[in-house]
């Protein structure tokens, strides 16, 4: 089956209950927002569809293969995080070209994708700069176009724009929007931001103490009481 299955996930850390089982489908293409107060167990939910946590019970399926127990790097999928985690002595191009030399993917593919990535992501002039000569919208452009060139079927971000000031917050949601229009692959993205999840969202996950307490579409929920 096509898509991201999560089933019966829990994650304790210690004696402490973060995730209290968690069902989930998300189908290909969907861009998926989880909200939910500080602590709700948002990002931790993130962390295990990444593959950057171990579960304490349940399973994770990507189009009908378990993953639950396979390593980040073989789930197929690529995460962006707040702060951008760029490298400062590399310039923007070895930035995004980096992961995939290690990946061993040939020279002429990774400057295609690196040379896509940055035309979408309007970076194109800034390809031999170093992270500091940045914007940090710049920035977290680049940390996406990092994921972008791993080409992957699941984004997953973490607050991406949290760091950006109120003006790039708007200008940069609205490149996620329409970059998620362009290549299509599936978004799962968590936030505190209202706005964020009204706007870019197919379907909002509400979380509150470790457990989905409503999820629907945008208008779903705004009409709901
Ligand atoms: P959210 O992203 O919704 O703010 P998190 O998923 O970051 O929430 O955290 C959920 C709960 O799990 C919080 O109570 C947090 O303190 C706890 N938690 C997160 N990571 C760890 C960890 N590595 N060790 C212990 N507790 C953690
Ligand atoms: P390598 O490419 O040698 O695996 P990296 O430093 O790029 O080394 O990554 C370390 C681990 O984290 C790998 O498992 C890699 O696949 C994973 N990883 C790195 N960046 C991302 C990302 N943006 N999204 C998902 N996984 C990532």
């Amino acid at each position: 089956m096509a898509g991201l299955e999560l089933r019966g996930i829990r994650k304790d850390y210690g004696a402490t209950a973060v995730l209290k089982g968690i069902d989930l489908s998300i189908a290909d293409g969907e861009f998926v927002v989880f909200v939910g107060p500080s602590g709700c167990g948002k990002s931790t939910l993130l962390r295990v569809i990444a593959g950057l946590e171990t579960v304490t019970a349940g399973d994770i399926h990507i189009d009908g293969t378990e993953v639950t127990r396979l390593a980040a790097s073989d789930r197929g999928l690529a995460m962006v995080f707040q702060s951008y985690a760029l490298y400062p002595h590399m310039t923007v191009h070895q930035n995004m070209s980096f992961a995939l030399e290690n990946m061993g993917i040939a020279k002429a593919e990774i400057s295609a994708r690196v040379d896509r990535a940055a035309r979408m992501l309007r970076l194109t002039d800034y390809l031999q700069r170093k992270p500091a000569a940045l914007s940090g919208g710049q920035r977290q452009r680049v940390a996406i176009g990092r994921a972008i060139v791993r080409d992957p079927k699941i984004f997953l971000f973490d607050e991406p724009l949290s760091n950006l000031d109120a003006e790039l917050r708007v200008a940069t949601r609205k490149e996620l929007a329409a970059l998620h229009a362009e290549i299509g692959g599936t978004m799962i993205y968590v936030t505190h931001d209202q706005v964020e999840a009204m706007t870019l969202a197919d379907r909002i996950v509400v979380l509150n103490g470790g457990r989905i307490e409503q999820i629907g579409t945008p208008l779903d929920l705004y009409n709901r009481p």
